[in-house]
């Protein structure tokens, strides 16, 4: 078959406006000079915008009221404008629809758990990896996010999380439209923001961070090399070369051996278990043998199997694994020693689980609700 993937980086059609999440404390003191106001005001700012998710500097109460707006202007653009909240799952899943200043559509999800509240998160308007049974796949690469724009996704969730009475953010999944390894210095940097501690960032733990990959071998050493124990989850869907070069196109560059080299030795580095994760594609990956082979490559290993229910996409010729076929599969891997677990498909009324993010192709076809404010959005879902 033939695809399209994208690994040169498209330019951005137009610079993002200028944001705090995008500077370092130096870099705000001094965009604060220009503008008169004291390099003090800068950790007042990111006290706001990382230690309480306000990012709209007309509700910062402990500036000066006259010099808000000025401030707003020069380091609190808003960068995400809220197109669609919806919800399912009784309230406790909930997908935004973010357009960017320059027209891009990304989306991120909340999902609210007894134990945890996780936020997973866009790295690229788009996505150029092109894997067949991905809805975000099929629209290609749009662009990569800045820093500011992913870390603002993270600042949104936790706020909305709060508002709705969900409880507090405690992890984020980069499992949203993207690959993040493709946008490699924005992510890296992004994550930094979203592990040190406020002021200086938001303070999450790093354990609770989650990066999901294709596997993009030179990068997953580049994240070894962070020292950050952030979790890897690589999406692997077959254990052979044959089937893989298929359904994750980027395997025709490297193959399933390197990926799971890079893979262990990410896992030697940081001491932390690494994901697999495992899209259940009826007739397709779901065979007893490919149970075996995958156990046979992950048998012993600091490993974690995510089997995923394929969500099937529209046009798509694919469809989940019946679960007795999905149970079956879990007992080989289990047998082989591999600890398994199939994940639960959240928001899939609301075309927001796993692999359903596509809002630039959507949004082709649906009448424009850009400007809205977020008290006109509209919230459909079970709970309302
Ligand atoms: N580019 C990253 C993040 C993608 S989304 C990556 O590929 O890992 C996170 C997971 O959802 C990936 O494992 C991806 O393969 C999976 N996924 C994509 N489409 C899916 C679908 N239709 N059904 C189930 N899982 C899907």
């Amino acid at each position: 078959m033939s695809v399209a993937l994208t690994l040169t980086e498209p330019r951005p059609r137009k610079a993002a406006p200028r944001h705090l999440a995008d500077l370092d404390l130096a870099g705000c003191q001094s965009v604060l000079s220009e503008i008169g106001q004291p390099p003090f005001r800068a950790k007042q700012l990111r006290n706001q915008y990382f230690g309480r998710h306000v990012g709209d500097a007309n509700l910062m109460t402990d500036l000066p009221a006259a010099a808000r707006e000025a401030i707003g202007e020069a380091l609190l653009p808003r960068l995400l404008d809220p197109v669609r909240l919806d919800d399912c799952d009784n309230g406790e899943t909930v997908k935004a629809v973010w357009r960017l200043h320059d027209g891009a559509l990304v989306e991120s999800v909340i999902m609210a758990y007894p134990d945890r509240i996780t936020a997973c998160v866009s790295s690229q308007a788009g996505c150029g990896m092109a894997c067949p049974f991905c809805a975000t796949g099929q629209g290609g690469l749009t662009r990569n996010l800045t820093t500011a724009e992913i870390v603002d996704q993270v600042v949104n969730c936790a706020r909305i999380a709060a508002e709705r009475g969900l409880g507090r953010l405690s992890n984020i999944v980069f499992m949203g439209m993207g690959e993040p390894l493709a946008n490699w210095a924005r992510l890296k940097a992004a994550l930094r923001l979203i592990t040190d501690p406020v002021p200086d960032g938001l303070g999450m733990s790093a354990r609770h961070v989650t990066v999901s990959t294709v596997g993009l071998v030179p990068a997953i050493g580049r994240l070894a090399a962070e020292g950050l124990p952030v979790t890897l989850a690589v999406s692997l869907h077959a254990p052979d070369d044959e089937l893989r070069d298929e359904l994750v196109p980027i395997n025709t560059r490297w193959k399933v051996a390197e990926v799971l080299d890079a893979a262990w030795e990410y896992a030697s580095v940081t001491k932390r278990r690494v994901s697999i994760e495992y899209a259940m594609i009826r007739d397709v990956n779901d065979q007893p043998w490919r149970a075996d082979l995958l156990g046979e490559l992950l048998a012993g290993k600091l490993v974690h199997v995510n089997l995923i229910p394929l969500n099937p996409t529209p046009g798509s010729r694919w469809d989940a694994s019946p679960k007795a076929v999905e149970a079956e599969f879990v007992r080989r891997l289990r047998a082989a020693g591999v600890s398994t677990t199939v994940r639960d498909t959240r928001g899939q009324e609301i075309d927001g689980a796993c692999g359903q993010l596509a809002a630039s192709v959507r949004e082709a076809g649906s009448p424009s609700t850009a400007g809205a404010k977020p008290g006109e959005l509209s919230s459909t879902g079970a709970a309302s």
